[in-house]
């Protein structure tokens, strides 16, 4: 029973920053007093793909940046609604927003507004490192912020990210551990990566450490793990911890799976079908607000970018998501939705190397094939050439 392999998600993108961060390489743009024209070109694009994905109540709906939080409760609302209208809301379906710490008082008309999930973008609860992350808040905002999202939503969750310059394994666990000590039923902490076409890809460069050395790094990695366990939050994906089953997103959970999911506002990804229906279709909208509020003006519709991916191309990425995950890959929704398989003699391979498992009918990493999750992935696809 795998609901989340055939169910429909949402994905809202609000592409606004009121800065944008050195290290962000998401689709992201400073206000430029479009946001109302762009509300009602997300409103229409909604419209546009009811009519191409057909009647099915919607598991998840996430709102997701950029900034969503930059939007205000009413907005929201309007989106929600429409959303409802269109597809309508299956029991218990997530509704997640995204928020910075700078919009903390708004964080009860999201919630009046019908979001259920709050993920905060904390980062750090330390002025020095928010500082080096170029961020807008500080850590008694990051904190407050913390204490209102729980005492308004039932569900929060809290993005960190470490492994960056300077942090010793000893700051990085009093840090983690105060942000545990809120008692959130999810966390992730992500690693600090330095992407070529951000501002601090062009820093490092130029010679400058901005991320902690590899071996360092990991050292966090395995620490976090460690902590996150041990205070009932075990990984159910690489960077995401959760509490409880209930307590993972569902948003996430639904494109790891390999559901369906469309995606609204510049730049989004959406993928819909399947092999063994009538194709999976890759779909990405225009990216630039103005290239989006255009073509929705001109067609309806704001997809720059569609393809059919094959079934070998579907299998592909159906692996590589689904091995993300710490319950593994579902064996029979990938032959279901593909008619294919994975390469059985590799898998036997890296059994017998300690770095996979069977479980059920599912395959997934053991604690020793973590740290090679894309390598491994990678070979568990047939050789086609
Ligand atoms: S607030 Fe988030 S999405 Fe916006 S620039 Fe910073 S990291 Fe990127």
């Amino acid at each position: 029973m795998n609901p989340l392999a055939d169910a429909l998600g949402l994905y809202v993108h609000w592409p606004y920053c009121a800065r944008i961060c050195p290290y962000c390489d998401f689709n992201v743009y400073r206000p430029k007093g479009q946001e109302d024209a762009l509300l009602e070109a997300i409103l229409a694009d909604m419209s546009h793909w009811r009519a191409r994905s057909g009647a099915r109540p919607l598991a998840s709906l996430h709102f997701g940046g950029g900034t969503p939080s930059l939007m205000t409760g009413a907005q929201i609302e309007r989106l929600i609604a429409h959303a409802e209208t269109l597809w309508g809301l299956a029991p218990g379906a997530e509704i997640g927003l995204e928020a910075n710490p700078k919009d903390v008082d708004h964080f009860g008309d999201f919630i009046a507004a019908g979001v259920n999930r709050l993920s905060i973008g904390v980062q750090s609860l330390d002025d020095v490192a928010l500082k080096q992350l170029g961020r807008d808040h500080d850590g008694p905002l990051a904190r407050r912020a913390i204490e209102r999202a729980m005492a308004v939503c039932d569900r929060v969750s809290i993005d960190m990210i470490y492994a960056r310059a300077g942090q010793s394994a000893k700051s990085w666990e009093a840090e983690l551990r105060e942000i545990l000590a809120f008692g959130a039923g999810h966390i992730s902490p992500y690693q600090l990566t330095i992407e070529a076409r951000t501002a601090f890809g062009r820093r490092a460069a130029r010679g400058e450490q901005l991320d902690s050395p590899e071996e360092l790094a990991a050292d966090l990695y395995e620490l976090t793990h460690e902590i996150c366990e041990a205070h009932g939050l075990a990984a159910y994906e690489i960077s995401n911890h959760a509490r409880t089953p209930a307590d993972q997103s569902h948003h996430n959970r639904l494109y790891w799976e390999g559901g369906d999911w469309i995606g609204v506002g510049p730049g989004a990804h959406g993928r819909i079908g399947s092999s063994g229906e009538t194709g999976r279709q890759a779909c990405e909208a225009r990216a630039q607000p103005k290239a989006y509020l255009d073509a929705i003006a001109a067609t309806g519709c704001g997809v720059g970018e569609a393809e059919t991916l094959s079934a070998a191309d579907e299998r592909a990425e159906r692996i590589l998501m689904g091995m993300r995950l710490a319950d593994g890959l579902d064996l029979d929704v990938l032959q279901r939705k593909t008619g294919l398989g994975i390469d059985a003699a590799a898998f036997e391979r890296l059994s017998a190397q300690g770095l996979v498992e069977q479980s059920g009918g599912r395959i997934r990493l053991l604690p020793a094939g973590l740290i090679f999750a894309d390598r491994i992935s990678g070979e568990l696809v047939p050789d086609l050439s």
